[in-house]
Parts: structure tokens; C-alpha cells; sequence
């Protein structure tokens, strides 16, 4: 998709501190990261929300959790305990139109979030 910030990122045209990738997902640091440990995991094809997700993309969302426990070991923060969300929409806090997932922990996240 043109003008979307992620796709750039899936392509190359801007940069990220990968952590993860395979034929399916892209995982990078987010750029303001809101815990010790704060990555963004993403479909490489662009779906808008999680509102727009299809049955077809099952495999992919399956994917994106099981990739969310690899990285989380590999980050260390397993044993203590993470959070992995994805924000839709306005209320949501969505601010990038490109369906992801913040993987977040290395420190007490609070419950409800605010
Ligand atoms: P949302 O607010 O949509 O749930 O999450 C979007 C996230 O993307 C935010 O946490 C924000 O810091 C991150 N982000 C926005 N633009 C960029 C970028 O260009 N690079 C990286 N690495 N993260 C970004
Ligand atoms: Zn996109």
C-alpha cells in the first residue's frame, strides 16, 4: 500500500531495528517504546485494522502469536510476563493504519490499561 508507514517498513523504504522476520510477519522495535521491552509485530501484507482481518488471514494472525512467544523468550521477559495488543480504531488508539501488535513487558504493566 502506498502512504502507509509500515508497508515502507516491510520494503525497506524506512528503516527499523528488526528484531524478526519471515515470509509472513516483520517484527521492530517501536520507535517510542512505552516499556523496557516494546516491539511491533505486523502482517508484511497490509490490512488496515483488526477490523478488516478475514478468515483468510487466520493463518497469518495465528502466526503472529506464535512468533509474539518466540521473541518474548528470546527478549528475556517470558518468565516475568508480557502483553501483546493490537489498538483498533479511534477509541482503540490506533494511530497507524496497519493492522499490528505491540508486544510489551520488562516492567509491571497496569491493568485496565488508561
Ligand atoms: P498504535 O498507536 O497504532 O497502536 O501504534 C503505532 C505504534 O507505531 C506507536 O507505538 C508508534 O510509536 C510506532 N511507530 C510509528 N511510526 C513508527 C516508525 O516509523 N517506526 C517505528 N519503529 N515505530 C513507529
Ligand atoms: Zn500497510
Amino acid at each position: 500500500m502506498q502512504d502507509c508507514i509500515f508497508c515502507k517498513i516491510v520494503n525497506g523504504e524506512i528503516p527499523s531495528e528488526k528484531i524478526y522476520e519471515d515470509d509472513m510477519v516483520l517484527s521492530f522495535k517501536d520507535i517510542e517504546p512505552a516499556a523496557p521491552a516494546h516491539v511491533l509485530i505486523i502482517p508484511k501484507k497490509h490490512i488496515s485494522s483488526l477490523n478488516a482481518v478475514t478468515e483468510e488471514d487466520s493463518k497469518i494472525i495465528a502466526h503472529v502469536f506464535i512468533i509474539a512467544k518466540k521473541i518474548a523468550k528470546e527478549l528475556g521477559i517470558d518468565k516475568d510476563g508480557y502483553r501483546v495488543v493490537s489498538n483498533c480504531g479511534e477509541n482503540g488508539g490506533q494511530s497507524v493504519p496497519h493492522v499490528h501488535f505491540h508486544l510489551l513487558g520488562g516492567r509491571l504493566l497496569k491493568w485496565p490499561p488508561g
